[in-house]
């Protein structure tokens, strides 16, 4: 645990950026709240760990795994033609990884996605929790014991 990290304090500045879609193994999923990209979700390490060869080997797998699983949910969810996944961290080093879900008619196509928008797409409170619920029916959660 990282007092100043928000992904390990779990404070009102995750709260302001993403939404809780559910534990899973190693792993927690959110939904981001920029939805510039329909869909566009973190898949964030439980523990504070900065790069992927800091992980034991099965903490690893649990990972990809997890990873796996968020990215199939994404697809049944919004049936995007392709998902993007970004490893960043240079400002918050907690291991995470974006799940961008990208559309043939929709920003970004066939480039890098950008990461912070001038604009950005917000939803209600209500449309988030809807989408959440959705993405999380579509988790294979056989085993996440959380
Ligand atoms: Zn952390």
């Amino acid at each position: 645990m990282n007092s100043s990290c928000f992904y390990c304090q779990k404070d009102q500045r995750l709260e302001n950026l993403m939404i809780k879609i559910s534990d899973l193994h190693t792993s927690t999923l959110y939904l981001n709240k920029d939805q510039t990209h329909s869909g566009r979700s973190i898949l964030a390490l439980d523990s504070h760990k900065k790069e992927l060869f800091g992980l034991s080997s099965s903490e690893r797998q649990f990972f990809i795994e997890d990873l796996s699983n968020a990215a199939k949910a994404l697809q049944k969810t919004f049936a995007p033609q392709k998902i993007n996944y970004a490893i960043y961290g240079d400002v918050v080093s907690h291991l995470h990884v974006h799940l961008v879900p990208k559309y043939q008619q929709g920003p970004d196509w066939g480039g890098a996605f950008v990461h912070d928008p001038a604009v950005t797409k917000a939803l209600t409170e209500q449309e988030y929790n809807q989408l959440a619920d959705k993405i999380h029916q579509h988790l294979n959660l056989e085993g996440v014991r959380k």
